[in-house]
């Protein structure tokens, strides 16, 4: 849970640039996911997010499609370039998920550990010394199987 004072807002947009964000206010649970839905919807082995308060995070140009990836949650994207923006948890409604890579900025929020990493690629190797939780921060080191998704 790395809490990160930021000067100025952290902005960011999708690849071509119709839809733009800013993510104000603290910013929480920096993460490398490895779940099989991050997997699917980003064309990517594993995807970087990090959390802000609800109310923090605001479209300020363009439109976001909502997709429900799960019956638990929808995930926010450009219907432009289909680039991957925010993930929303229904059981967590005053939070929102942003992704990482997609900030203008992306080198001042850096992971603090991998998460549901019993998803992971087989040829995944981490050489970043972060912890690597199987299946969610809160499951701990020993946690579940990670059979859970997002
Ligand atoms: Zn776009
Ligand atoms: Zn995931």
């Amino acid at each position: 849970m790395e809490d990160t004072a930021s000067e100025s807002p952290l902005a960011g947009r999708c690849h071509c640039g119709k839809v733009r964000y800013e993510a104000g206010g603290r910013t929480f649970n920096p993460t490398i996911c490895h779940c099989a839905d991050c997997r699917r919807v980003a064309g990517a082995p594993c995807v970087a997010w990090f959390s802000v308060e609800r109310d923090g995070f605001r479209v300020i140009a363009g439109e976001m499609r909502l997709y429900a990836s799960s019956a638990r949650a929808e995930r926010g994207f450009c219907a432009d370039c289909g680039a991957s923006l925010t993930f929303q948890a229904h059981d967590l409604p005053g939070e929102i998920d942003v992704t990482t890579a997609s900030l203008d900025e992306p080198g001042r929020v850096p992971p603090a550990d991998h998460t549901r990493t019993a998803r992971r690629l087989p040829w995944m190797r981490f050489a970043d010394g972060l912890p690597a939780y199987p299946g969610t921060r809160e499951e701990g080191l020993a946690g579940a199987d990670g059979s859970g998704q997002d």
